[in-house]
């Protein structure tokens, strides 16, 4: 018979990677308590409504990658309703927040999730079918401060402790604003101006998004189709000037706690519900997501909760892809190591410097990368250089001297080994 396999674009998780993911997951329940976010867990299904109010009918999301389907049912209430699997959860949380009346205390609220969104994208590495997303959203009444330009820097400034505290590399924070509701459609229908007379010049999908939402042209990879986007009218002519001012509060906020951003003019984002302040975070090339190397993204959504029918209540959000996130800290993980040199030669005092010079000497003849500690460090001093440096560590003792037996510890497999002196260049090169 043949064998069933896991469906195309969705993947099993196993130890010990899971491992891995269990860590991130600790780190990032800790940083969001740090700055009082509480979990919520909403359903992986909703009515197909929501996301085609909240994401938007133009959207890519909705147009054409949802997983729905038209319920059978049990009772006459619920048959023929139809369902989606989630594909993001921002919609879901604003779905509960004005269901559950929480904005009703006045209070502003912090929540964040961990879980499984779907879409039917292309699979390629970095993008899958079921994929995992970390998020939060910060939303209230107006009078709870939620449009304040200070949340949008603290979403971001716990967003760089994040990613500092996970050990990522190189992120780069790009940031913009699409301004008021108002501002975006004037901009929307500047461009669908502009794109009038060139869009037959375009590709397919830019001809067809020219149209229906000339923001996503933007977003445009497409090579062919970057000097008539380069040369497209910019948002920033266009946000009023309360958006103007508030843009200029979160980067004067973001400075003054030291988060470095870039001013991205194209950053406009697929989703409708975007208001304001955008941004996504990206890794460099070469941390092993090709080129899928947006590792979050977000933004905020003033309008968000009237759109499903709720009250005023403005926000900021963001949602990290997980499965990205693992990959980078896997591919990072990979390049420190290569990048490590052969060995740290730790002599256990400085008696011993001289026999470890000396060895250091004859291993670099032998042509492997050498670093040699000092005899006044005390072991644990050693262990720490060593395992910062190098794969291995050469421990050059009184005892060793006499005896040419020299005692090497692995770092990555966690094992402590006598080598001959004669044997030790070919053991370091293992
Ligand atoms: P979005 O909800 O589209 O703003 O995406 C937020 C983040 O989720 C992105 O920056 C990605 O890291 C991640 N993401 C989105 N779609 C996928 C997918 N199909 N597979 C893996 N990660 C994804």
């Amino acid at each position: 018979m043949a064998i069933l396999k896991a469906v195309r674009g969705t993947r099993d998780l196993l130890p010990p990677e899971t491992e891995l993911w269990n860590r991130v997951e600790a780190t990032a329940r800790a940083v969001f308590a740090r700055y009082g976010f509480g979990e919520i867990r909403t359903p992986v299904f909703e009515p197909t409504e929501l996301f085609a109010r909240g994401v938007g009918e133009e959207t890519d999301i909705v147009s054409k990658e949802m997983y729905t389907w038209e319920d059978r049912g049990r009772a006459d209430s619920d048959k023929g309703q139809s369902l989606t699997l989630r594909p993001e959860n921002t919609a879901g949380v604003v779905r509960a927040y004005i269901e559950h009346k929480m904005g009703d205390a006045g209070m502003l609220q912090k929540l964040f999730y961990i879980g499984p969104q779907f879409r039917r994208e292309r699979p390629q590495r970095g993008r899958y079918r079921q994929f995992w997303q970390i998020g939060a959203e910060v939303l209230g009444p107006a009078w709870s401060g939620s449009e304040s330009a200070l949340r949008d820097a603290e979403v971001l400034e716990m967003l760089a402790a994040l990613l500092n505290e996970l050990g990522v590399k190189g992120w780069r924070l790009a940031l913009n604003s699409v301004g008021s509701a108002t501002d975006r459609a004037r901009y929307s229908a500047a461009l669908r101006d502009a794109l009038a007379p060139v869009k037959h010049l375009m590709c397919e999908d830019n001809q067809r998004r020219a149209e229906t939402n000339p923001l996503r042209v933007l977003d445009s990879k497409d090579p062919g189709d970057q000097e008539i986007i380069n040369g497209l009218p910019k948002i920033a002519d266009y946000l009023d000037e309360a958006s103007q001012e508030h843009f200029a509060q979160v980067k004067a906020a973001l400075d003054s706690c030291g988060v470095e951003y870039v001013v991205e003019p194209r950053l406009v984002r697929g989703l409708d519900y975007y208001t304001r302040t955008t941004f996504e975070f990206t890794v460099p090339d070469g941390s092993g997501l090709g080129t899928q190397n947006a590792l979050l993204g977000g933004g905020r959504y003033d309008g968000l909760s009237e759109m499903l029918g709720g009250p005023k209540a403005p926000g900021i959000g963001f949602a990290i892809g997980e499965d990205r996130l693992i990959l980078t800290l896997q591919a990072q993980a990979a390049e420190a190591e290569a990048k490590k040199m052969d060995a740290f030669i730790a002599p256990m005092g400085v008696g011993q410097n001289a026999a470890a010079l000396s060895l250091a000497s004859e291993l670099r003849r032998a042509g492997l990368s050498i670093e040699v500690g000092d005899g006044s460090f005390r072991l644990k001093k050693s262990f720490e250089a060593a395992d910062k440096l190098a794969r291995k560590m050469v421990i050059v003792g009184e005892d060793e001297v006499s005896s040419g037996i020299l005692t090497v510890k692995d770092f990555a497999a966690g094992e402590q080994t006598k080598v001959p002196r004669a044997e030790l260049a070919a053991a370091l090169r293992q």
